[in-house]
């Protein structure tokens, strides 16, 4: 997905070039310093990532009760698995089902839960995919590869600072025999994101 307006000089976003200059008039002022901001990005880059999610996916479809507990309280069931942290203080997880799909976007700016996805993909934050979501989900997701038949009621939700949504994407079939682990690796982000299928 392109986004011109956010491409400003040498083609570096504009948010892009904010943040360095922030970043750079807080190390001046001595409020940070400049280690402990690469080792926050690196933590979110490397170390947290949409696996973490995965594995939240592949336990409630393979636990009927961590389900229950994790759509009653998504934070709390992912504390489980030992996910979790700042960024994210209450997670509202949805369940897609073979009639509701549910998707996910911030038409303000960028919320996403990163201690359980880690760090959210460009075309998150883009002001064509945060308007597009909202006024044309369903046109979106086809372009986006995922079509959907017109009887599936699709289900937009907007996240914020206070709350961030993770999507329960559908078993697919034929994944009886496999086990917890193998189910975790079918399982993507763009799936919890909402904007894909997890296939077999
Ligand atoms: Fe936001």
């Amino acid at each position: 997905m392109t986004d011109m307006d956010t491409t400003s000089n040498q083609g570096k976003p504009w948010q892009a070039v904010r943040t360095e200059a922030v970043e750079s008039l807080l190390v001046e002022l001595g409020v940070i310093d400049s280690a402990r901001v690469d080792e926050f990005v690196r933590h979110y880059e490397e170390k947290v990532g949409p696996k973490g999610g995965a594995r939240v996916v592949a336990r409630a479809w393979v636990d009927a009760h961590f389900k229950q507990r994790l759509l009653a309280d998504g934070l709390a069931a992912c504390a489980e698995l030992g996910l979790g942290g700042p960024e994210t203080e209450k997670l509202h997880v949805v369940e897609n089902t073979p009639t509701v799909h549910n998707a996910v976007v911030c038409t303000l700016c960028s919320c996403y839960p990163w201690p359980i996805l880690g760090v959210p993909p460009a075309w998150y934050k883009s002001s064509a995919y945060r308007s597009r979501m909202v006024r044309e989900p369903r046109r979106l997701l086809a372009e986006m590869g995922l079509s959907l038949d017109p009887s599936v009621e699709i289900r937009v939700w907007d996240s914020v600072s206070e709350i961030r949504y993770l999507v329960l994407p559908e078993r697919p079939a034929g994944t009886e025999g496999l086990s917890e682990e193998q189910l975790a690796d079918l399982v993507t982000r763009d799936a919890m994101i909402g904007v894909a299928k997890v296939t077999a």
